[in-house]
């Protein structure tokens, strides 16, 4: 695969931007190729700027749920966009959005904003505001996004790096337990006891690679938060639409408190929000004294194209079943292949986004998926990107799958996996 031209223009852009990128992950430091320049997508493809097109798993971090520029989508923006671009005013389309997002997720009321780490900052001042509490607890592998509270054993890119810059003094407030382990909880909880405002999870996590939580530790996450009057909140800026239309809470049955949106609230836009319970959010100025604000928040043409989004899931009664036929394959496909090559692996799989991790049998904590071949899977997904399979570079990563998926693209990543094995034995 040649990459010539991306090269060319990833060597130019370092000049202008630290390490040539406006995310970390995406520089592919962790593998010896240069990231691909990206330049077109369409449907489940994307194209490079040296003309290698690729089956994408990543799906903008699995927010491209319809797969790349889906024509109701880029219709809805080429509408808007002859008449709204920015207010900073209300309009009629954030009345419509809001009602959609809490009439489809089930919550009383939504505040939007730019991003995933907006959306969760948000929902721990929320939390701190209406408590009168300072500390939050937060799980190890879990990623929050940015904000320095959430930067202490954090998951997706912060796990293989060693952080400067952040305050201490915000982040001794923030305590980490361990996923899947209540014990863990308790002993927080005892130590802290009137002082925990939030608890905040990803009830499935992506961001140490895909790892589901147990039942009835969701289950008992709750009561301990009842019983300490603490705001429980499910970050679900991966899961919230990717899962089911309610997200992940509709596979718990568990109600949290607040819940945090991103990605494919946006349709791919950049958006994220936080909803849930009327008397939690009421608190949120200009109703309540908790403050937050965004000059872009709400914008029409994000909200356009969240509302074409989200309506076009909601519509297809067939949306969650066929993507969860198409991922069971992938597993099952996966599973097989990797059995034959005598390799020890575990595939975690919810719905449609996956991990594969090496050289363990079980993932369940952060731990856990720390503890597998960190160097095998680096050169798996060296192996898939130089044979058109854009894979996360990451082992902390999910992989996702889109609509846009056909029986064929699900093949055709088994079968690049069937040589990875090969080459591994020769
Ligand atoms: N929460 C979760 C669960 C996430 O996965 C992410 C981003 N991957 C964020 C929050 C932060 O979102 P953003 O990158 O939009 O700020």
């Amino acid at each position: 695969m040649r990459l010539d031209k991306s090269k060319e223009i990833f060597d130019k852009t370092k000049r202008y931007i630290p390490g040539g990128v406006n995310s970390p992950i995406r520089a592919f430091k962790n593998l010896s190729i240069i990231p691909p320049i990206i330049s077109k997508g369409k449907g489940c493809h994307i194209f490079d700027v040296d003309g290698n097109e690729y089956i994408d798993f990543v799906l903008s971090w699995g927010a491209m749920i319809l797969g790349h520029c889906d024509p109701d989508v880029v219709n809805r923006i080429k509408e808007v966009v002859e008449e709204q671009i920015a207010f900073g005013a209300p309009t009629e389309i954030e009345y419509e959005m809001a009602k959609l997002v809490c009439e489809t997720a089930q919550i009383d009321m939504v505040r939007f904003v730019n991003s995933g780490t907006e959306a969760t900052m948000t929902a721990v001042r929320l939390a701190k505001g209406y408590t009168g509490k300072k500390k939050i607890v937060k799980f190890a592998g879990c990623y929050h996004g940015h904000h320095d509270i959430f930067l202490k054993e954090a998951g997706s890119a912060v796990a293989e790096l060693r952080l400067k810059g952040i305050d201490e003094d915000i982040v001794q407030n923030t305590i980490v337990v361990e996923y899947n382990n209540l014990d863990s909880v308790e002993k927080a909880f005892k130590e802290n006891k009137d002082e925990i405002a939030a608890v905040i999870i990803e009830p499935v996590a992506g961001n140490m690679g895909t790892v589901a939580s147990k039942k009835e530790f969701l289950q008992t996450l709750r009561e301990i938060c009842n019983f300490y009057g603490s705001v429980l909140i499910f970050d679900e800026v991966i899961t919230g639409f990717r899962l089911s239309l309610k997200g992940a809470r509709a596979l718990y049955n568990v109600e949290p408190d607040l819940i945090t949106l991103g990605k494919i609230i946006g349709g791919g836009l950049p958006c994220g929000a936080v909803g849930g319970k009327k008397e939690i959010m009421q608190c949120l100025a200009p109703q309540g004294n908790v403050f937050q604000a965004g000059t872009m928040s709400g914008n029409p043409i994000v909200m356009s194209v969240g509302y074409a989004t989200i309506k076009k899931l909601k519509e297809n009664p067939h949306f969650y079943s066929n993507l969860e036929m198409l991922a069971g394959k992938f597993e099952k496909e996966l599973t097989q292949v990797f059995s034959n090559s005598n390799l020890t692996f575990c595939i975690n799989r919810v719905g449609s986004m996956l991990t594969i991790f090496f050289g363990v049998e079980k993932v369940e904590n952060f731990e856990m998926a720390k503890m597998s071949d960190l160097d095998l899977f680096r050169s798996f997904a060296e192996y898939m990107i130089k044979n058109h399979i854009y894979v996360p570079s990451s082992q902390f990563e999910a992989m996702f799958l889109s609509v846009a998926h056909s029986e064929n693209d699900v093949e055709k990543f088994v079968e690049i996996a069937e040589e990875f094995c090969s080459s591994k034995r020769k």
